[in-house]
């Protein structure tokens, strides 16, 4: 309730107020005046000195009541924009759209008509905000939320529940009739560049959607899962939006597991790296290895890299494993023939991270490792998010003699203007590519097309996940250089991920491939 509609101060309220207060006071000092002076005070008749006295009282204690009232309105609607209206973006609080969702949820129960909750998110705006200051993190979060609310139904409300976390309420009415068609369109919209005054911000984006009544009435519970929907978007790649369904609590709880005991897991000497074999498709010798991280629980036995690295982005634990695996596979480059070279996956968080370079440069000092025998595995989304700042870490990495790989290439971005402006060696064509080659010409397509890009570029392309023969042979046909896959090798440790040689990767004598000499066997030795 505001101060005009509080019939405790209306005002006539604060007139009588004002007066009686004022009254009050000049009587007061009469009598203070009659009881305390006499005669004469200073030279001056008591009743001058008493009328002065009075009259400053009288003219205080109405200043003091009119300031208090003025005061109160105040610090009402202070503390009502404080928490109904966010002040950054003007949308509603938290507070305010838990209080919208309670009536909503309310409405929808006795009507039962769906209202519908969506939790939009922008991905990693802590470490936006770490990479390009919080002043310009804000100035993102502001012309998002515009964009946001221009590509909503009119009336439509909207709240900023987190930093760059914001929750539409959507009614039945106010849907479109093709909701997954506003959601992919809506998500098109939020993911196009926000123009920054120093630089053009590209964002990911995810949603999780919950529906009155059906998932329940309490706002708080209805916020959670519609967070939950949110996260296993999240889990399925860049813009991505997910229904709400009760597998995503036990879900929750795993993640929630994986962040309590990734600490202790690292201290205890849980993880391992593997190693699995790069082989050149025409020479059919290995070239390079992939460090993979392997987590083994003492109970659980072990945990994927799918399930776990995730969690360690979100926690910022990555950085601290991050480094770790690249430490260890420095270290381990002594132990792998010295003609090949080791990749590592640096995860986005790393990549973004305002010293990456230093810390790169930091332990190719200390284990010694020729730069030119590592390779960094860097993904499409690690590069968008600063763009330019991507440009200028590719060219110091590239000066230092190590070399880059765009790993699961063709899952990002479609813009492919990037490939111009970033200094890297290969392109990894992903594995969902190479998986449905043989099924799928329009796959088989793409493979030849980035296969042909890469050469275009002047680059390399690495196929991976390739698991058989068929696969290897269009590969082979589609002139791809380098095949990572089950075929070839699994991931194993250090001690058994020996070099070999692999029948699949002999040269063939297509039309598209050169004979190369037979490669010379290697005679390093695995210690
Ligand atoms: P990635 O970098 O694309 O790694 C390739 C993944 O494909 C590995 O899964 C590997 O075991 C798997 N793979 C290789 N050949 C085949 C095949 O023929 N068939 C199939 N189905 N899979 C194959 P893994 O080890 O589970 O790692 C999954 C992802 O986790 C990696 O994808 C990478 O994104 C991430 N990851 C792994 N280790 C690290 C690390 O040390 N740091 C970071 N930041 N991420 C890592
Ligand atoms: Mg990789
Ligand atoms: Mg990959």
């Amino acid at each position: 309730m505001n101060a005009a509609s509080s019939p405790a101060r209306s005002q006539s309220f604060r007139l009588m107020t004002i007066g009686a207060s004022g009254a009050g006071s000049f009587i007061l000092a009469l009598w203070a005046m009659q009881s305390g002076f006499g005669g004469q005070i200073g030279g001056l008749p008591s009743e001058l000195v008493g009328a002065v006295i009075s009259a400053l009282c009288a003219l205080a204690a109405s200043l003091a009541a009119m300031s208090f009232f003025a005061g109160v309105d105040e610090s009402e609607e202070y503390v009502y924009q404080e928490t109904q209206i966010d002040k950054l973006t003007g949308l509603k609080t938290r507070t305010a759209i838990v209080g919208l969702i309670a009536t909503a949820a309310a409405r929808s129960l006795h009507d039962g008509r769906a209202v519908f909750l969506l939790d939009i998110d922008i991905d990693r705006m802590k470490h936006i905000n770490d990479t390009i200051g919080f002043g310009q993190g804000d100035q993102l979060i502001r012309c998002f939320a515009k964009r946001l609310v221009e590509n909503l139904p009119p009336n439509t409300q909207v709240g900023r529940i987190g930093a760059g976390e914001f929750a539409v309420l959507l009614s039945d009415e106010a849907v479109p009739p093709r909701f997954d068609a506003f959601l992919d369109s809506l998500m098109e919209r939020l993911m196009e560049p926000y123009q920054l005054p120093s630089h053009l911000q590209s964002v990911s984006v995810s949603m999780g959607l919950v529906a009155m009544p059906l998932d329940g009435n309490d706002p708080i519970r209805l916020l959670r899962h519609s967070n939950l929907a949110l996260q296993s978007a999240r889990a399925n790649g860049i813009g991505s939006w997910s229904v709400y369904s009760d597998e995503m609590g036990k879900v929750a709880e795993y993640h929630h597991w994986i962040e309590s005991e990734l600490h202790i897991a690292f201290e205890r000497g849980d993880f391992d790296v593997h190693y699995q074999p790069q082989m050149n498709l025409s020479k059919g010798d290995t070239v390079g290895y992939e460090a993979l991280i392997r987590w083994k629980h003492p109970q659980r036995g072990m945990i994927p890299p799918t399930e776990f690295i995730p969690v360690a982005e979100e926690t910022g634990m990555i950085s601290l494993i991050g480094e770790w695996v690249l430490r260890r596979a420095c270290t381990d480059a002594k132990h792998l023939p010295a003609d090949c070279f080791v990749a590592v996956n640096i995860s986005p968080i790393q990549f973004g991270s305002r010293d990456f370079v230093q810390r790169v440069r930091k332990i190719i000092d200390e284990t010694g490792i020729d730069p030119a025998r590592l390779e960094l595995e860097v993904t499409e989304t690690a590069m968008m998010q600063d763009r330019e700042r991507a440009a200028a870490i590719l060219c110091e990495l590239g000066e230092m003699g190590i070399s880059v790989a765009v790993d699961d290439f063709g899952t990002g971005y479609s813009n492919l203007s990037y490939l111009i402006d970033f200094r890297f060696k290969k392109l990894k064509i992903d594995r969902s590519f190479v998986a449905r080659m043989e099924n799928d010409d329009n796959s088989g397509a793409v493979v030849s097309t980035i296969v042909g890009l890469s050469r275009a570029l002047g680059v390399r392309t690495i196929a991976e996940g390739v698991e058989t023969e068929g696969q290897a042979t269009l590969l082979r046909a589609a002139g791809c250089d380098v095949v990572q896959g089950f075929l070839f090798g699994r991931p194993e440790p250090l001690d058994f991920a020996v070099p070999r040689r692999h029948e699949n990767a002999q040269p063939h004598a297509g039309p598209s491939l050169a004979m190369e000499p037979e490669p010379r066997p290697r005679s390093a030795a695995v210690n």
